[in-house]
């Protein structure tokens, strides 16, 4: 073995899959039963419906480099990812656009009307020089569109002071004073055509790269276990950083999601693949139906029967899956800590969302990889 991989999420595959390509034998662990992380993907068995085990997951890059990588392992569908919101019993086109401004305010305003206005109802704070999540989206978009559709869900979905939250959080969402509602503004977007799971197999699917599943890397009843492996052959790492070090400079908080999946017997439920939900009343952030990810498969698909999750959100305990940074100011204070003790661990890289502790798609997973394997592991 040339090369240990903690994880086999995009972050670890794309390592093991150019490692293999350059000639070297690379072992992958991942505690779960199965490879590819939080992008995993299965058929529901009643209706043959893939489900994104961990929450949707929608392929979106800009960057070139990735773009042309990923296609050497599967074909992207045409698909283009367009997410509602119900607020008050009403559903609106998100992100918000000028089709959510005039639906908002009974009007007919022109692009120029509605910046106009956003601009007087955004007055109390410059989004350039906020410091924190609510005051770049009242900046962007005004208190009354704010409160409507950010306050509440954004309170569901961290369970944090938005005021305490990082700005950064909300800048993932733009604001278009046109009617152009897709959710993502970049070049290429698409979902794998044959599922997560084939693409994710086609990475791993090497003799020279050997995947051993259900391994915990703590685990010391196993042979690859950290106290056996570091020092002795370069690690990837893609857990959590702050249990790598055994949460000796406390530990980060992370929010986890349950996922509550039931099968309905109506042959559309909701009429598109995501319905958020704006309002404090709804205990769950949004509700995904994922035969609406894929209408090219209509012919393949059951015409009575649907698939969808509810998503709620929540704090998690050492024992839940981490999903998301909170990445409040002691959280970053922290992640310095952890960052300086990294330093100390000979050839060990971190890497992916766990590892670094950051918001990355798998778009910039994935070219973090190629980057870490170039630079640093080539
Ligand atoms: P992960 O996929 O988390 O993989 C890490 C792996 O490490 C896991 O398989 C885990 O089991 C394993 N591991 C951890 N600890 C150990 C241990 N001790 N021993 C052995 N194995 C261990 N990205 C998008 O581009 N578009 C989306 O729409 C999108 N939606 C998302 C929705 C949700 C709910 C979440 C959580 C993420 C979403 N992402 C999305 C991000 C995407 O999941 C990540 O970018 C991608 O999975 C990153 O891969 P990774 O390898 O860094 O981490
Ligand atoms: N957000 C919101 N209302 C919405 C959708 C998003 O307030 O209807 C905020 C919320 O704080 C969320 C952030 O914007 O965490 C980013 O949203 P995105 O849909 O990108 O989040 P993800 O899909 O990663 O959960």
């Amino acid at each position: 073995m040339d090369l240990l991989i903690v994880g086999s999420g995009f972050f670890g595959l794309t390592i093991a899959e150019r490692a293999a390509a350059a000639g070297r034998h690379v072992t992958v662990i991942d505690r779960r039963h199965h490879i590819g992380g939080n992008a995993y993907s299965e058929d529901e068995p009643e209706t043959g419906i893939e489900v994104h085990r961990y929450g949707a997951h929608l392929f979106h890059t800009s960057n070139p480099t990735v773009w042309e990588y990923v296609n050497r392992f599967t074909a992207f569908t045409s698909y283009v990812h367009r997410v509602y919101t119900n607020h008050a019993g009403v559903v609106y086109p998100l992100p918000i656009n000028l089709g959510t401004i005039n639906q908002f305010f009974t009007a007919a305003y022109s692009p120029d009307e509605a910046r106009a206005l956003i601009h007087e109802q955004a007055g109390e704070f410059d989004p350039k020089k906020a410091t924190n999540l609510e005051e770049r989206a009242i900046g962007l978009i005004g208190r009354p569109l704010y409160e409507a559709f950010i306050r509440d869900y954004t309170a569901k979905q961290w369970q944090t002071d938005p005021t305490e939250l990082p700005a950064e959080v909300i800048s993932r969402l733009p604001v278009r004073y046109t009617y152009d509602n897709r959710y993502f503004n970049d070049t290429w977007e698409g979902l794998p055509v044959d599922g997560y799971t084939a693409w994710l197999e086609r990475m791993a699917d090497h003799p020279r790269i050997d995947v051993k599943l259900n391994v915990d890397f703590f685990d010391e009843t196993q042979p690859l276990h950290k106290a056996a492996t570091v020092g002795q052959v370069p690690v990837v790492y893609t857990g959590p950083v702050d249990r790598y070090f055994d949460y000796a400079e406390g530990a980060l908080s992370w929010r986890t999601l349950d996922f509550e999946e039931e099968v309905l017997h109506v042959g559309d439920f909701q009429g598109t693949s995501v319905m958020n939900y704006a309002d404090a009343g709804i205990p769950y952030t949004r509700i995904h139906e994922f035969k609406h990810f894929h209408p090219e498969r209509a012919d393949r698909y059951p015409s009575d029967k649907t698939v969808i999750m509810r998503e709620y959100s929540r704090f998690a305990t050492r024992d839940d899956e981490p999903y998301y940074p909170v990445n409040t100011p002691e959280d970053r204070a922290g992640l310095l800590a952890y960052r300086e003790l990294s330093k100390g661990e000979k050839d060990v890289y971190f890497g992916g969302r766990l590892g670094t502790y950051q918001y990355l798609d798998m778009h910039m997973a994935i070219g973090s990889a190629l980057s870490m394997w170039n630079n640093h592991l080539a």
